[in-house]
């Protein structure tokens, strides 16, 4: 088959790892130049050219570095077709009459600046460039942005919160720019809980034989989706989309 996003750019947050660089790899294998960022050097651990392959260390919460990354794009490959935003924290289900409010305050900046303002700040940075490409923005949201108790409060109210932009920005930027979003059940992958919360590491996800399919995606499963998404195949039909992939967990519910 030919490569599905040949001569294509995007740039891809979160991109040094899980679903964020096997989406930079997928894209990468399906003909893209990539562009990274991430607050830690990204590598997508994949076989590439490394003229189509380009990083910037940087925090999604800065309007600057987001700019830097879109800039780079554009002066390294010549425009930008495709914005991911993908970085993020979860909340580690944290139950929400245990928080302080001092701590809730200090969780809600951290999680809601990385999983919600990051995301307004790169289709912001990336609108010009996206227009006129006529191009797209594919957002990480969650099986938490339509469904609540595989999160704590923090986590679901952020990511229906991306579930709300996908369909205004969709709405907003049409015909120019297409919005759509890809919504993950649980993927084994190094999410990161809150450090305001002194949450390291995430809690562990279900096992295997407590989904209904029996098995655990991987982030290459999920990958393929954003390149669909982003592809010509799409062009003609889908925006404001919000493309589960939970392997059926939001028709059984969470764990308890
Ligand atoms: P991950 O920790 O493997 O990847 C997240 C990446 O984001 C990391 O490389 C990290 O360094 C980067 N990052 C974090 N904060 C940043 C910041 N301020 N600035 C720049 N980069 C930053 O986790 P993942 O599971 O691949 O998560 C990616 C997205 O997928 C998140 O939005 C997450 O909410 C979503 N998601 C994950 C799952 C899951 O089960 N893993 C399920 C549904 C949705």
């Amino acid at each position: 088959m030919s490569p599905q996003l040949q001569g294509k750019t995007a740039l891809v947050t979160g991109a040094a790892s899980g679903i964020g660089q096997a989406v930079a790899a997928r894209f990468l294998s399906e003909g893209a130049n990539v562009v990274a960022l991430d607050r830690i050097e990204s590598n997508p651990g994949c076989d590439f050219q490394a003229r189509a392959y380009a990083s910037v260390v940087g925090d999604v919460r800065s309007a600057g570095d987001n700019q830097r990354a879109v800039d780079l794009a554009v002066s390294r490959f010549g425009g930008l077709d495709v914005f991911v935003g993908n970085a993020g924290l979860y909340d580690n289900r944290r139950a929400f009459r245990s928080f302080s409010a001092p701590e809730l305050e200090a969780a809600f900046d951290e999680l809601f600046g990385i999983n919600v303002k990051g995301y307004l700040l790169g289709a912001l940075a990336a609108a010009g460039a996206l227009a006129k490409a006529r191009g797209c923005i594919l957002f990480t949201s969650s099986i938490s942005g339509s469904r609540a108790g595989f999160g704590g409060a923090l986590y679901v109210a952020a990511k229906h919160a991306v579930d709300g932009l996908t369909r205004q920005l969709a709405l907003e930027l049409a015909p120019d720019i297409r919005v759509n979003a890809v919504a993950p059940g649980y993927v084994p992958t190094g999410l990161r809980g809150l450090g305001s919360l002194g949450q390291t590491e995430s809690s562990p996800g279900p096992a295997p034989s407590q989904t209904p399919l029996q098995m655990l995606p991987s982030a290459d499963d999920i990958a393929a989706a954003y390149v669909f998404l982003a592809s010509d195949a799409c062009a003609r039909t889908a925006t404001g989309t919000v493309l589960a992939l939970d392997g059926g967990a939001a028709l059984r519910g969470p764990r308890t």
